[in-house]
Order: C-alpha cells, then structure tokens, then sequence
C-alpha cells in the first residue's frame, strides 16, 4: 500500500533543534532524540511521502548562542524559499524569540512553523508528538502561506511577532496577548481566522550585536539605566511604564542616549499600545513621543530586542530602525 501524501501538495521539513521535546528522562532529562528519533515515535509520519526530517543541533534553549538562533531561522527560511513548509523543533524557553528573528528574515510564501513540547518525549502524555503532528499540518496547510512565521502548540496558532511562553509547565504553553490566537488546529486542519501584517524582511549576516533589556518600575532613580549605558550598548530595550509612562528624570536620560543610539520602548503591560495624546504630564507618552526614542507598543522587550538586533546588524540608521518598527507602533 502506497502511504498517503501530506494533506496539502506542499512538502514538509522539519527541522530539529533541541528543546524538551527530544529530552528523555523524568528526573535530569537531556536532549537525546534527534530528528529522526522526533519523527519515528510518530508511526503515521513515518515515511509520509514529502516529509523530511534535519537534526540543525540539539540544545536546550539556555545554551543557544545568536548564532545558533540565525543559523536555525537561515535554515528555515532557506527551506521556505524552495516552496517547502517547514517545522522547527525547539525549546520552548526561547521559541518567542527564535521565532520572532525567523520572521524578521523570513520573506517566502511557504510557512515556517515553530513547536515544542513541555513534557519529555518519555514522560506519561507526552505532548511533543501531538505538537508535531498539528505544526506539520499547519506548515502543510495552504491557508497558512504567506503568514510569515507562526507557532503552534496546544492545538493552537499564533503568530511569531505575538506568541509569549505565558506558563512554564501547562500543555497550553504560549498565548498571544495582543492579538489572542490566530486560528488552531483540529483532526489534522489548520483553521485559521485572523491574521497579522509582514514586515518587509531584513537579511543580517550576523546578529552579534549588544542590546539590553532595561526594565522600569515604581520609584524608578535611573541606576538601571545609567549601569545599561556605561556598558556601551549598540542599543536599549526600555520599559515603560502603563502606554508610555516614564519619571521625568528617566525620560530625559533615553532621551539624551536616543540621539546617539537606537532606544525602543515597549508597554510594560502585556497588552496595550504607547498612546499619543491622552496624558500631558512630564514623562507622559506626549513627552516621550517628542523625543528620538521609537515606541513600539505591540511587541514584547524580548521579540524587540531580537528585531533591534537584527536592524543593527543590517546597517539601518536610527531612522530607518524607526520605519522598520512602524508597523509595531500598534
Ligand atoms: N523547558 C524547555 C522546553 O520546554 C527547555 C528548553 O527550552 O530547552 O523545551
């Protein structure tokens, strides 16, 4: 009997780069499996015809250097430039930002999807050959072409620039705070209802760049911030507080640093914008907008920084790392 083709026409590759999901063991668990490990616990994957399987590493994601991130989202989208779907495995402590560095390159209509797993490959319901299943049916999934990079898991679909790790141990691992989920996946089908606008692509050589995340909170004297500086950065990440809110002395140090590098500010709630004319009192987002410094309301710190990285390592002015995030100033 000849096996059964991918529901779609399209052709599938996954692409394994560690995670929990090719970890075996209970207590002390490690990755072990590879991609073709991955693939033969799934008996009605195995040998499907237009499914192939690439081990790219196998780390967890806190030994994942940027490197080995660009290296993943090269190997991607170089897959999706060929027409193929593609699925990558991978931890999922710091899918978000792979994902979200994937879609910043990614500029093919063949859809890159990222999965994981929370649970080890021999742990009692596993969920990584679930998770699998559902991404290679969404990266099979012509509905799914030309929405850039998303991410299923727990039968749902979000999209890169969206998906947060929400909670460290549920099966329902990542959320879209800003947008909620994009569609899920039921008995093999994608169903997707919502969909969220590309970027236009850049296409760094490295991502070896220096930016940090400088978080703000109540009674905030700027020692974060001056500390962050004196390290020289290539660029700051800087929270701010409610849609754009910041102690005015605060205000005045970004301010000061925005005309030499780029400082892109995010909400500190995880969902909202930087408004523009609500509130008129120093540090007020009024303020904020009428310095150098480029709001960004829509993504989290960490999908921002991996986007800033990647905008530096392109060469882009500090105007046009502006227009490159105009579409995050939602
Ligand atoms: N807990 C992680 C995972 O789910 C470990 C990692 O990110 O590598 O894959």
């Amino acid at each position: 009997m000849s096996t059964p083709a991918l529901p779609d026409a399209r052709r599938v590759r996954i692409l394994a780069a560690g995670g929990t999901i090719a970890m075996t063991g209970q207590a002390g668990a490690t990755p072990q499996l590879d991609a073709a490990g991955l693939v033969a616990a799934l008996p009605s994957l195995a040998g499907r015809a237009g499914l192939s399987a690439e081990t790219l590493m196998n780390k967890p994601s806190a030994h994942l250097t940027l490197g080995d991130m660009l290296l993943i989202c090269k190997a991607a989208r170089d897959a999706a430039r060929r027409g193929i779907g593609v699925v990558v495995t991978h931890g999922t402590d710091t899918l978000e930002e792979t994902a979200m560095l994937c879609d910043v390159i990614h500029d093919a209509e063949a859809p890159i999807v990222f999965t994981g797993a929370i649970r080890t490959a021999t742990a009692a319901g596993a969920d990584g050959p679930a998770n699998i299943m559902d991404a290679v049916s969404v990266a099979a999934s012509e509905h799914a072409a030309g929405m850039g990079v998303l991410v299923v898991f727990g039968g749902e679909i979000h999209h890169a620039r969206c998906a947060r790790k929400t909670d460290t141990t549920s099966l329902v691992a990542f959320s879209s705070p800003q947008t909620g989920p994009l569609g899920r996946v039921t008995e093999g089908h994608a169903s997707i209802w919502s969909r969220v606008p590309r970027n236009p692509p850049l296409d760094p050589h490295d991502i070896d760049r220096r930016v940090v995340i400088v978080p703000t909170t109540a009674g905030d004297d700027g020692s974060l911030a001056r500390a962050a500086l004196s390290a020289d950065p290539d660029g700051v990440v800087i929270g701010t507080l409610g849609a754009g809110h910041l102690a005015p002395a605060l205000l005045e140090l970004w301010a000061e640093a925005a005309q030499r590098i780029p400082i892109i500010a995010y909400c500190r709630p995880e969902r909202g914008v930087v408004l523009t004319g609500t509130y008129g009192y120093a540090g007020s987002e009024q303020d904020l907008r009428d310095t150098n410094i480029i709001p960004v309301g829509f993504l989290s710190p960490q999908a921002a920084r991996i986007k800033l990285l990647a905008c530096l390592a392109s060469g882009l002015s500090i105007e046009e790392t502006r227009w490159a995030f105009s579409q995050d100033d939602g």
